[in-house]
């Protein structure tokens, strides 16, 4: 038997063992600003992706071509380069879209059994399973997110919300005893691009378990896993115009809102366009649901595990590029840890790796349009002109496309801008506070009402902060959580109504 020369002689192995001759470290070495540990490139292909040079609308089961003609360009924000043409839907089209769809709804989705639905919805819930891949990748593609987060984020939650809703089609009686729902009809459902599937399956799998018929407008920039949707819904077997998929610009969905036969709208984007949408609708009877903007507090107390504190943090605000309308977008930190949290932040920060988003290392992706990127740009230097103070960390990033380093603001004010209003990119500002009183009052003072987080060892606290915040999400010791179980949606200007959960199928329904 060959001797191991490592085996300590004898009992009380550690003790025994000279850890300074093995070179062996007893602890790990300190993360320091700069510090970099390089990888290598872990690219995933797109060589088995296929895509049309030219999408149409999804009408009544078929690809169609645009009434006027005209097409729109969806480029890959990383590469700048482009990647289809998609229908600009006019107000023909969406008229042609929810035709089918009221056509669907009277002649065969409402009087179907629920149980018979459902089976449509689970087929394609795993039909998404099974090119979860190819969704994955082109949503990367089309939106700039790192597959990383498109292959374990995006799609399986978007899959997950058809399997959820298709166990409820055939429960409605049970969802809301001796109330005799009814589907509302047709739903004009109107989604942004920071989760462009995942935001579609939101919106159609619950309207369609509660039995009506949609027609979906995806984001002007992020169209193209909508109509690999309406491919899967071909496959599926769907009955033909119970989905529609109208592409196109903010008119398109606008004429989606607009439409009288529509009976429903459920509208996710920016609280201008919410309100717009509001005020269009008055007084029509539609139903509404909004899920507009954020600006969420994450607050972190002393009694904290800091470690796992800054991982949350870094996941509530770089998470998508910090696309994300409940992003943690606000840091609140007690004072008295308040050094060593920027301090473990930073360095974390500077393991951030900004770049491709096909490469599976890739932490943080491209920026959605040169729209968003001059947007941040703008709040990066109101900040700065405000008074804040900036740090971004230094990594590289690629020469073309469009990208934004990690960055937060410090000597942070309650009326700047970049407090108060909705960045939507990876920016984060920094306040500090003495007691948990102060902690709630800076969380509540804004106009928004999403999400938040609170970090803290003690559960009492947990409750006390937690019930007094007016916000509809609340994470504990973690961040960017979603589950198809959980009811998501906000306060104030952050919207009104529910989506997910059983709360996510009211909505859908008359009493
Ligand atoms: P927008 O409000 O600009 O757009 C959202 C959708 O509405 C897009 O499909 C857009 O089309 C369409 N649209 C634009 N103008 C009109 C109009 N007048 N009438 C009807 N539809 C219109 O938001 P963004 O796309 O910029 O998305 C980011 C916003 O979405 C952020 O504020 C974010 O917080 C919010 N959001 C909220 C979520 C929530 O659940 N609360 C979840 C995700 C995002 P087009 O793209 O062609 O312009």
């Amino acid at each position: 038997m060959k001797k191991n020369k490592l085996a300590p002689k004898g009992s009380g192995a550690a003790k025994k063992l000279n850890i300074k001759k093995l070179n062996i470290k007893t602890k790990p070495p300190a993360l320091k600003k700069g510090i970099r540990i390089e990888y290598a490139p872990s690219l995933e292909s797109s060589d088995h992706i296929q895509l049309q040079k030219t999408y149409g609308h999804f009408i009544d089961g078929k690809f169609v071509e645009p009434r006027s003609g005209q097409y729109l360009a969806t480029h890959n924000p990383a590469t700048e380069e482009k990647l289809a043409d998609v229908a600009l839907g006019n107000s023909q089209d969406v008229h042609d879209a929810v035709m089918a769809a009221r056509r669907a709804s009277d002649k065969t989705w409402s009087r179907m059994p629920g149980s018979e639905r459902a089976k449509y919805i689970f087929r394609i819930a795993r039909l998404m399973q099974e090119r979860a891949r190819e969704l994955a990748i082109i949503e990367t593609l089309d939106g700039g997110k790192p597959l990383r987060e498109s292959r374990t984020v995006d799609i399986p939650i978007a899959a997950a919300h058809f399997f959820y809703y298709a166990g409820w089609a055939d429960k409605l009686e049970y969802a809301f005893p001796n109330r005799k729902a009814q589907p509302v009809g047709v739903a004009g459902q109107i989604v942004p691009w920071n989760f462009p599937l995942l935001m579609a399956a939101w919106k159609i799998a619950p309207a369609l378990a509660a039995g009506n018929t949609v027609v979906l407008k995806p984001a002007e920039t992020t169209p193209l896993t909508a109509l690999k949707l309406a491919e899967i819904i071909q496959m599926a077997d769907l009955p033909p115009g119970v989905v529609n998929i109208v592409t196109g610009a903010g008119a398109t969905g606008q004429a989606l809102v607009e439409h009288p036969e529509v009976n429903k709208i459920a509208f996710t984007g920016s609280t201008l366009v919410g309100k717009k949408i509001q005020k269009m609708l008055a007084g029509q009877g539609k139903k509404l649901t909004l899920e507009l903007g954020g600006k969420s507090a994450n607050i972190i107390f002393e009694d904290a595990a800091l470690d796992q504190a800054v991982e949350g943090i870094v996941d509530s605000i770089f998470f998508n590029q910090g696309h994300v309308c409940c992003a943690g977008s606000r840091l609140l930190v007690q004072e008295s840890v308040a050094k060593i949290v920027i301090r473990k932040l930073q360095a974390r920060m500077d393991t951030l790796i900004v770049g491709n988003p096909m490469d599976k290392n890739t932490d943080i992706g491209a920026i959605n349009s040169k729209m968003q990127l001059n947007k941040i740009e703008e709040y990066l230097q109101a900040g700065q002109d405000e008074g804040a103070t900036l740090y971004q960390s230094q990594c590289a990033v690629p020469n073309k496309g469009y990208w934004v380093r990690p960055s937060f603001f410090t000597d942070v004010a309650q009326s700047h801008r970049i407090t108060q209003e909705e960045i939507f990119g990876p920016v984060l500002t920094i306040q500090t506070f003495r007691t948990p009183e102060e902690a709630i009052e800076k969380a509540n003072n804004t106009p928004y009402g999403l999400a938040g987080g609170v970090w803290t060892d003690k559960g009492a606290k947990i409750f006390k902060v937690t019930s007094q915040i007016k916000a509809g999400v609340i994470w504990a010791n973690t961040y960017n959580r979603f589950d198809p179980t959980s009811p998501f949606g906000g306060y104030k200007e952050s919207g009104m109504g529910r989506e997910g959960g059983l709360h996510g199928l009211a909505p859908y329904l008359k009493f």
